[in-house]
């Protein structure tokens, strides 16, 4: 080959690479409607989300989304604004973790009324954060809220990442909210903490049992995408494999530490997280299979 043409094209490759290994720069905060919906949106703030809900009758928010940063909720609000002029008649919690739900009284001071699970209003009674309003009403089991065109149904389908986890579902439009109990295509961490390992795949198998399309994650999935029940599907199966491995280093009497530096599952290397998660997730099986809790 002609010694100029291998330096033009190394150039132009050298010239090319950088915009090729480094993800395009993401705006702080986006809002995106869902595809196949005509009222349903996605209210992006850093790296976690929020649906909202666009009624005849106003709005149905979820999670604030505002932990240590109160101008989350303000923009969340102004972009809410920019699609409707309809009032903010809920904003319900996901679950009681403060990275989703904490920061909502720009939501309560624009009328909306706060909606979660028992289980969340007790707990951030005790933890009394200024930032955090307490639910106005809380729920059990189910509940069927009517907005409107809109029915949404609320389920607490029992322990899984949290005591406190409400699925949000969509009928017409076949849509869920699911926050942090089934992560799209990626591997979870450190809210492993107080996660239910036995109990969470009972609740992924009635998810799945449940009738959708378009999985909204409380983070957004790989490249934004929204999640399918392929993704629960392997999420179940991710968690089923953890937990067969962990269970096995565990009998061995490698809990904690040689198993979370032993423990190893190839098959999801190219999942985010994988690296820096997995620890995590071998930590807290460690503690049902090598600890019994
Ligand atoms: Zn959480």
């Amino acid at each position: 080959m002609n010694p100029k043409f291998v330096m033009a094209a190394a150039l132009a490759a050298a010239a090319i690479a950088p915009a090729w290994s480094q993800p395009a720069q993401r705006p702080m905060f986006a809002t995106t409607k869902v595809e196949g919906t005509d009222n349903v949106y996605v209210f992006r703030y850093g790296n976690h989300q929020s649906m909202f809900v666009v009624t005849s009758q106003g709005v149905i928010a979820t999670d604030p989304i505002s932990y240590g940063r109160p101008q989350a909720a303000v923009t969340y609000i102004e972009e809410i604004r920019k699609v409707t002029d309809k009032p903010i008649k809920y904003l319900i919690y996901s679950h009681h973790h403060y990275d989703h739900i904490a920061g909502g009284q720009p939501f309560r001071d624009a009328g909306a009324k706060i909606l979660a699970h028992k289980k969340a209003r007790e707990r951030l009674a005790v933890l009394q954060d200024p930032a955090t309003p307490l639910p106005d009403e809380t729920m059990d089991k189910k509940k069927t809220l009517k907005l409107g065109d809109t029915t949404l149904e609320l389920s607490y389908l029992g322990l899984n990442h949290s005591d406190s986890s409400l699925v949000m579902r969509l009928p017409k439009e076949k849509v869920l909210f699911v926050v942090d109990f089934i992560p799209v295509g990626s591997v979870p961490g450190r809210g492993m903490i107080d996660f239910y390992p036995l109990e969470a795949e009972q609740s992924i198998k009635q998810v799945l049992a449940m009738d959708w399309k378009t999985l909204i994650p409380g983070h957004p999935g790989p490249g934004d995408r929204l999640g399918t029940k392929q993704d629960a599907q392997d999420q179940l199966i991710f968690l089923q494999d953890a937990s067969a491995a962990v269970k096995t280093a565990a009998r061995e009497g490698k809990c904690w530490e040689p198993a979370e530096k032993e423990v190893k599952l190839p098959k999801y290397e190219k999942w985010p997280g994988y690296e820096n998660n997995l620890q995590f997730v071998t930590r807290r099986y460690c503690g049902l299979w090598g600890r019994g809790t």
